[in-house]
């Protein structure tokens, strides 16, 4: 038995026009069971009647307030963050100055931790600081003793565990305990441990944010950011991101779903990669030190193991004090790892920088890593060939 070939001219008896039938034709709302849900692409969404189009409960509005794509996204999101609400927006920074914007007015005071991905301090010495909002920067090793930077004008408490570079693990729990019994809101970062790893909102947290660019994408090709909050103050952040007009493609935002489907397979495997390059270039002379969460030489491995269910492929290392030439021709010699920003795509990345003075008296130079999901002896072999041409790199 074949199948009938059906028709594809079936507007053809309509009395109309080429410019018409160019217009009407092609509009097949037939559902078909795909497995991935279509991309709607749209501004306009098309309502059945005026009584429809000013219904307030109408779920699709307008395009730049999402499509079932978008829905799709947050949904899977949410269920991964355990969150009540999530909503994209069109980058992780984005979505974090969507939260600031959301719930912070002139005369507040919130405290951030020092070890902040550094877009978030340029974000609070710009444009927070021109709308009057005072910023304090706390050590990421501060717990409950927080309390004593807390004013009665303190609004907010932002978290990043673990910080950007340096990978401090925070004490979520304690400045959770803290922020709760003074009425504070607090906010994650939770880039590092994607909602997979480490679920903020199931410690307290009030809201989580990722840059879903990094590993929900996970493949180094959207700029996507997420924010999920608790029931209590879902609708003064759904509300605000409706005000602020934050919008995502929706091609992007079909990555992001795409993405998602692998999160898990991918995270395990960049887990286990990126401990079997950490505990190698723990062996190596030229190394002060590798700062991995899941290692147990970490400071902060304690309360990692205690909040967290695994370690992504994001680490950094801390070398010898070199010159910073030096730094860069061992970076420049890793030929299987990328050199540039972002991180959380299926390939590896190494980037340079530099430990803050606050923490060393000499100036150290670092690496960060991204293990991806190549061969983790290949990328030991190439680390290696890095390491002698830092050795060998003459003094000045
Ligand atoms: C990359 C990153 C961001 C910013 O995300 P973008 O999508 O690049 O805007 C925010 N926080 C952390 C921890 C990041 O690593």
């Amino acid at each position: 038995m074949t199948r009938p070939v059906p028709r594809t001219n079936s507007l053809h008896d309509l009395p109309y026009a080429d410019a018409t039938r160019l217009i009407l034709s092609g509009k097949h709302p037939d559902h078909v069971e795909t497995v991935n849900p279509p991309v709607h692409r749209a501004s306009t969404i098309l309502h059945a009647s005026c009584k429809e189009l000013y219904d307030p409960d109408c779920a699709y509005v307008y395009g730049r307030q999402g499509t079932p794509t978008h829905r799709c996204v947050e949904e899977a999101i949410c269920t991964l963050e355990q969150g009540y609400g999530t909503r994209l927006t069109p980058s992780g920074m984005s979505a974090i100055s969507s939260v600031f914007l959301a719930f912070l007015r002139a005369g507040d005071h919130v405290l951030i931790v020092d070890r902040v991905y550094s877009c978030v301090r340029d974000l609070c010495n710009g444009v927070l600081a021109r709308l009057g909002i005072e910023v304090t920067y706390y050590p990421a090793s501060m717990g409950a003793d927080i309390a004593a930077l807390v004013t009665p004008r303190t609004k907010m408490i932002w978290m990043e565990t673990p910080c950007s570079n340096t990978m401090e693990v925070q004490d979520v729990q304690a400045l959770v305990g803290v922020a709760q019994e003074k009425g504070i809101l607090t906010v994650s970062d939770n880039t590092w441990g994607a909602g997979f790893f480490h679920k903020p909102l199931t410690l307290g947290c009030d809201i989580s944010v990722q840059a879903a660019t990094k590993y929900l994408v996970g493949h180094a090709d959207a700029m996507v950011g997420a924010v999920t909050t608790n029931a209590r103050v879902w609708e003064d952040y759904a509300t605000a991101h409706r005000e602020l007009g934050m919008s995502v493609g929706p091609d992007d935002a079909y990555l992001c779903l795409r993405g998602i489907r692998t999160l898990g397979v991918r995270l395990k495997q960049h887990e286990h990669n990126a401990l079997t390059v950490a505990r190698w270039l723990q062996t190596r002379p030229e190394i002060a030190e590798v700062r991995h969460p899941a290692l147990e030489t970490h400071p902060g491995h304690a309360l990692w193991k205690r909040d967290f269910t695994g370690s992504c492929g994001l680490f950094s290392i801390v070398l010898k004090p070199a010159p910073r030439a030096a730094v860069e021709a061992c970076v420049d010699a890793l030929t299987l790892f990328g050199l540039g920003y972002s991180w959380g795509g299926y390939e590896s990345l190494a980037l340079p920088f530099t430990v803050p003075e606050t923490e060393t008296s000499a100036e150290q130079p670092g690496i960060r890593l991204h293990i991806g999901l190549e061969d983790p002896q290949d990328l030991i072999a190439n680390l290696a060939k890095g390491l002698e041409v830092l050795t060998a790199f003459p003094s000045p």
